[in-house]
């Protein structure tokens, strides 16, 4: 009786966690890997729980996932959503990279695909107008885990984390200090312009 208890939560839970990565647009490959289900039974989670889930159509994704490692540094607004997204990551226990404490054995799957969800949900929830879909999110932390491509280093006039990709060295300044810049310069006041100095000298 446990037994059938414990194979019925636990196929209730892989369920919960597919239909909770479908209402994000995951791909099937990315539920398969953290859910275990089959490609079939995700397809028919797809069509049988989708529509029910939200408003909006739940679209599938499909054609290649992401690859690109620029993606994530392509512009200040890019580098600053990805380094607050890392720390999501690190907030949740996902970042081995950056505590360097990779662990002894593989992390339980439907346990790491919940905190994934949860980390992504509260960057979601921290941003206005957040741009990283659900799979970019999957391929930043693959990156930060498994490559050295893209690491976080800490800034020496801020002190916020970044991330730093080493072929672009065009991005090897800290997100954060370029924004407070740029909104320095928006609020600072217009110096008069010679004529109007002229005017009120007279
Ligand atoms: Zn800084």
């Amino acid at each position: 009786m446990d037994h059938d208890n414990d194979s019925y939560s636990n196929e209730r839970s892989r369920n919960d966690l597919a239909l909770r990565m479908i209402r994000h647009e995951a791909r099937t490959c990315t539920i398969r890997e953290c859910t275990g289900l089959t490609d079939d039974r995700i397809r028919r989670l797809y069509k049988s729980y989708a529509h029910e889930l939200s408003e909006a159509p739940v679209r599938r994704r499909r054609g290649k996932s992401p690859r690109q490692v620029t993606f994530f540094v392509r512009n200040t607004r890019a580098q600053f959503e990805s380094s607050l997204l890392a720390g999501a990551f690190a907030a949740f226990g996902l970042l081995y990279a950056i505590t360097n404490q990779m662990p002894s054995e593989p992390p339980d799957a439907l346990d790491y695909g919940r905190r994934f969800c949860d980390a992504y949900e509260t960057h979601q929830q921290l941003l206005n107008t957040p741009t990283l879909s659900f799979e970019h999110a999957w391929f930043l932390l693959q990156l930060l885990n498994r490559s050295g491509d893209l690491r976080a280093v800490r800034c020496r006039h801020c002190d916020s984390y970044y991330l730093r990709d080493k072929f672009n060295l065009c991005r090897h300044t800290c997100p954060t200090c370029r924004l407070k810049r740029a909104r320095v310069r928006r609020v600072r006041p217009r110096r008069p312009c010679s004529s109007s100095r002229a005017v009120m000298r007279d």
